[in-house]
């Protein structure tokens, strides 16, 4: 049996009457950017946040580079960031000109700790990026005080968590701005690239708004240098109708989660372990394995998909070089990207796609007691 790491396919055939249809309404309306689709779609998805507002942009890079530049953070600013994420979320600093500088994550949760924010502010440091990793929320309420002690801002690389909740609010609403991407292997994807800034600041979402369209908010007359980054028509038709679907599609992956964890309790590896004030939206869930080839080599011979949520820690990408960080430096992080790994999961996984992962793992713990 093979069980593909993630089936992108398997949303379309689910929806593929309402997906066909709302493509061949947008191909009709001869309508294609800037549009009713997306009107309506950024008033659908700030309320499923619980936020006020939401700016459909280009991509989730886009949407966290849109936030800091609307914030006027750039060259010589500092902006706090995990040393455990996505590259993505340390480029969306680099882009504004500022520079991203590195907090070390709780290993419980793989998100930035509260503990060790303050130690890295400086007087250039002007907002601290939590990430939502892997689809749990990060610990908000200590950031927000730090934050607002040392007057910063708050910007959620909330990329992975769609509708998680952190103490029963939602993503996209814990912070004064958010930033989401909707890459099509997300827990809501489009067809294609995508991305959205949510917050409850007015000001900030018009200066996105801005941003987004050329610095213009009048044809031709340009406030700002602005970009080109708007989250098009059908994309914005087609993340409607997912929306819809996706609380159900997280309530699976959080069945999925629960059978991992329950059946896997004695396999030998780090489960993840939410606090009890996490909901998290399993994004992807990942063990830590400290003979972890022996669990891929296993996955492979099974036929069972995996993948590593990341191999290699942004302080140490070339990309990054001249930030001169040496190996050693982050060694949380860089122990993480030793053991981490992810098992397939997704909302149209069946139960005998979860049964062939649990069988495949749970042979690895039989084979390393012998
Ligand atoms: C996917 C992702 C992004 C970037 O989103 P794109 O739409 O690919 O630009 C940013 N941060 C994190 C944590 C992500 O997983």
């Amino acid at each position: 049996m093979q069980v593909p790491f993630l089936d992108l396919k398997a949303p379309y055939l689910e929806l593929r009457d309402e997906l066909d249809a709302v493509w061949h309404r947008v191909m009709e309306s001869g309508w294609y950017l800037l549009g009713r689709e997306l009107e309506s779609f950024e008033a659908e998805y700030a309320a499923y946040c619980g936020a006020s507002h939401c700016v459909g942009v280009g991509n989730g890079l886009d949407a966290l580079h849109l936030i800091l530049r609307a914030m006027e953070i750039g060259p010589g600013d500092e902006v706090i960031v995990p040393t455990h994420t996505y590259i993505a979320t340390w480029l969306a600093v680099s882009y504004a000109g500022a520079t991203p500088v590195p907090v070390e994550p709780d290993e419980q949760t793989f998100n930035l700790h509260p503990d060790k924010v303050e130690a890295a502010i400086t007087g250039r440091t002007k907002a601290i990026m939590p990430v939502h990793l892997y689809g749990q929320p990060a610990d908000m309420d200590p950031i927000n005080t730090i934050a607002s002690r040392y007057g910063l801002k708050v910007v959620e690389d909330a990329a992975q968590a769609h509708g998680a909740r952190y103490k029963g609010r939602r993503a996209g609403s814990l912070g004064d701005a958010a930033g989401f991407s909707f890459y099509p292997g997300k827990n809501l994807g489009a067809m294609g690239d995508g991305g959205a800034v949510v917050t409850n600041d007015a000001r900030l979402a018009e200066k996105v708004r801005l941003l987004r369209n050329y610095g213009s908010s009048v044809k031709y007359r340009h406030e700002a240098m602005g970009y080109n980054s708007r989250l098009d028509e059908l994309q914005a038709a087609m993340l409607r109708i997912k929306l819809k679907h996706l609380d159900t599609w997280n309530e699976r992956r959080r069945r999925i989660a629960a059978y991992y964890s329950e059946a896997l309790q004695n396999a030998g590896l780090m489960l993840p372990c939410p606090p009890d004030w996490a909901e998290p939206v399993w994004h992807l869930y990942v063990v830590r394995a400290v003979t972890r080839q022996e669990l891929t080599e296993r996955l492979d011979r099974c036929g069972i998909g995996w993948l590593i949520h990341y191999p290699v820690a942004p302080h140490l990408q070339e990309a990054y070089r001249g930030l001169g960080y040496p190996p050693g430096s982050f060694p949380v992080a860089e122990r993480l990207a030793q053991e981490v790994l992810s098992l397939p999961i997704g909302p149209h996984m069946s139960d005998q796609d979860v049964a062939a992962v649990i069988a495949a793992v749970a042979g690895n713990s039989a084979a390393a007691k012998e």
